[in-house]
């Protein structure tokens, strides 16, 4: 079994808006595209036209329609980019036999040593999130690194030190930062929008957070702007957000 360090002061993560999100994969497909080489070797795709396509993504969108609290309110569309959420205390750390799947105390990113990974994916079954990757061909786990090998990258522009799905996503829905500065320009976010823990219950205390999508005006863009039935979906009590919780409980 492996331990984790003591908690860092700095944690590197990701606070992504659901409310701007409008599901474009940009951001799956670019961290397919700065992962598939370097440290990893390709991200395989198995049968990628197949009827069962499968292979190593990093980061995965899913898009959901999600039902109205109440009939005259119109249905909700939210997508929802699924990547490691770097928690603070993750027993797919604790599990590993091996000491392959690891924390880094310095910036609390988790991180999987391809060479000492027996594939045994006890850190699948472990992280309820479903954040792991398998790689049949590797035979090793492989998961978001939070592009470890860009943010630290001195040969870049201060302004690229940044994962590469936050430099690729067209509606800014994805912000990457230090969330453990409440300085922070991500924290000041997370304070100002509510940003929100995947299924704290479970107590992995995940470092990124997710913004609530705002209340949606009902109907099209034709409405008469001031109607009464505009924003009566309540979202301070996060509906959206307790029925993703309970999508990733199944
Ligand atoms: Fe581990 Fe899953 Fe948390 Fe990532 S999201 S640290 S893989 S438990
Ligand atoms: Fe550790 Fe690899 Fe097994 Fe995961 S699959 S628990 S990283 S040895």
């Amino acid at each position: 079994m492996t331990s984790l360090p003591p908690p860092a002061a700095k944690k590197l993560g990701l606070v992504i808006d659901l409310d701007t999100c409008v599901g474009c994969h940009a951001c799956a497909v670019a961290c397919k595209e700065w992962n598939d080489g370097g440290q990893f070797g390709p991200l395989t795709d198995e049968q990628p036209y197949g009827a069962e396509p499968l292979g190593v993504w990093f980061n995965r969108v899913h898009s959901y329609e999600v039902e109205p609290a109440q009939k005259a309110q119109p249905a909700m569309t939210v997508h929802f980019p699924r990547s490691c959420l770097h928690c603070e205390a993750p027993d797919c750390v604790t599990v590993c036999p091996t000491g392959a799947s690891y924390k880094r105390a310095e910036d609390g990113i988790v991180l999987v040593d391809a060479d000492k990974c027996i594939g045994c994916q006890l850190c699948a079954w472990a992280c309820p999130y479903g954040a792991r990757e398998y790689s049949e061909r590797h035979g090793t786990m492989q998961k978001c690194t939070l592009c470890v090998d860009r943010i630290y990258n001195e040969s870049f522009d201060e302004y690229d030190r940044q994962p590469a799905c936050v430099m690729a996503c067209p509606t800014r829905a994805r912000h990457f930062g230090d969330l453990g500065d409440p300085e922070s320009t991500v924290s000041k976010l997370v304070a100002e929008r509510g940003g929100y823990d995947l299924m704290p219950e479970i107590g992995y205390k995940p470092v990124n957070k997710y913004l609530p999508p705002r209340p949606r005006r009902n109907g099209c863009a034709s409405s008469p702007p001031a109607a009464a039935t505009e924003e009566k979906v309540d979202f301070s009590t996060s509906p959206v957000l307790r029925w993703m919780d309970r999508i990733l409980s199944r």
